[in-house]
């Protein structure tokens, strides 16, 4: 038997001032240093020849949807896929649909701060490569400063970027723009945005839709709104935003927002109990912002069960079959900093453990309605 795995290395729980600034601090550095590893750089693509298109959005807004959409359809472009996940294991890079693709995954922080130097570095390969892609795409986390992404893009020369196309769930708009926690930098990304595309309209009523409509209208005066069913946006709409960004003439900004969410990620190989799983997931409290995972359950021993959690809502989808790779479970859960009960939900996970209590008869697993 296999022991369990558990990944616990997120932020710390504790909000703590010296942590704050020093994360601030970072994410100053980062773009400074982001700057400084440009200097004088000459790439193999040549000055502004990189399309780069930034999918943002916040937690759950359905950016890896619209992704998988554009990465499915015949659009005839080569395209590397940057993936950026906030969590310690990145759940958004196993649900891009087309395992394939040339797609970089950045794991274990948010890329316009805590791990912008990766992102730099990335965008630096990516502009040495003898074959060169035909454009970028950059999945951002669901709490990055679309601002701040752009501003550390720009400072690559063979980098033009297209512009940033912002996922806004129609859903829980009115809900976020008000949230304490969230709020500021939720209004920041949808602000900072080229292009609007408004997900998740069908899960409302009509008046519900148009009240949607019109708050993102008077936050984006004049920029362009798409609704996206299930993520689809066209990939000509996606690719060719036709934004004019140009690099800053000032420093950046510093971003500290990073210390105002936390994350823990739960990785183990034993199979979990669906059903003790499901009790977990509908007691976990609302203040949960977000919760992804992908899972080896015992009444689905073949394939991965996706799990999405976004608000109050969650589902499990039956996803691709394990073939050759061992089947296990990861999630990660996403919450404002201090209001994530680690140890709570490790004893809570590991109870959903079926080797734990296998006396216990399995049931045919019930999909939870959207
Ligand atoms: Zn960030």
């Amino acid at each position: 038997m296999k022991t369990p795995e558990r990944n616990s290395q997120d932020n710390s729980n504790a909000v703590d001032p010296y942590e704050a600034a020093e994360e601030a601090r970072q994410a100053l550095s980062g773009m400074i240093f982001a700057a400084l590893k440009m200097r004088g750089r000459k790439f193999r693509a040549a000055p502004a020849s990189l399309p780069l298109t930034i999918i943002a959005g916040f937690l759950g807004a359905g950016k890896t949807t619209l992704l998988n959409h554009l990465l499915v359809e015949p659009h005839g472009r080569r395209l590397a896929v940057l993936v950026n996940d906030f969590g310690s294991i990145n759940i958004d890079a196993d649900l891009v649909s087309s395992r394939t693709e040339d797609m970089i995954s950045l794991t274990n922080g948010c890329a316009c701060c805590a791990v912008a130097g990766d992102l730099t570095e990335t965008l630096i390969d990516i502009a040495e490569r003898e074959e060169l892609p035909d454009a970028i795409v950059l999945e951002a986390s669901g709490i990055a400063d679309t601002q701040a992404i752009v501003q550390i893009a720009l400072t690559n020369p063979a980098m033009r970027v297209e512009g940033a196309l912002v996922v806004v769930d129609a859903e829980t708009v009115f809900e976020l723009a008000e949230d304490p926690h969230a709020g500021r930098l939720f209004r920041n990304q949808i602000a900072a945005a080229d292009l609007c595309a408004l997900s998740k309209l069908d899960l409302l009523d009509e008046a519900g839709r148009t009240a949607a409509r019109d708050w993102l209208a008077t936050q984006v005066p004049g920029k362009p709104v798409v609704e996206a069913f299930n993520g689809a946006v066209p990939a000509e709409v996606v690719l060719g935003i036709g934004a004019t960004r140009h690099a800053p003439c000032s420093p950046p900004v510093s971003t500290d927002h990073a210390h105002d969410f936390d994350s823990f990620s739960f990785t183990v190989d034993e199979p979990l109990d669906g059903e003790r799983l499901r009790a977990l997931f509908d007691s976990l409290p609302t203040s949960l912002l977000r919760a992804k995972g992908v899972l080896n359950l015992t009444e689905e021993p073949a394939r991965r069960t996706v799990y999405q959690r976004v608000g109050e809502r969650w589902s499990y989808t039956p996803a691709a079959p394990w073939g050759d790779e061992t089947p296990r479970s990861s999630i990660v859960f996403i919450g404002p900093a201090g209001w994530i009960d680690r140890s709570k939900l490790e004893t809570g996970l590991d109870a959903c453990r079926a080797d734990i209590n296998d006396a216990r008869p399995t049931k045919t697993l019930p999909h939870k309605e959207r």
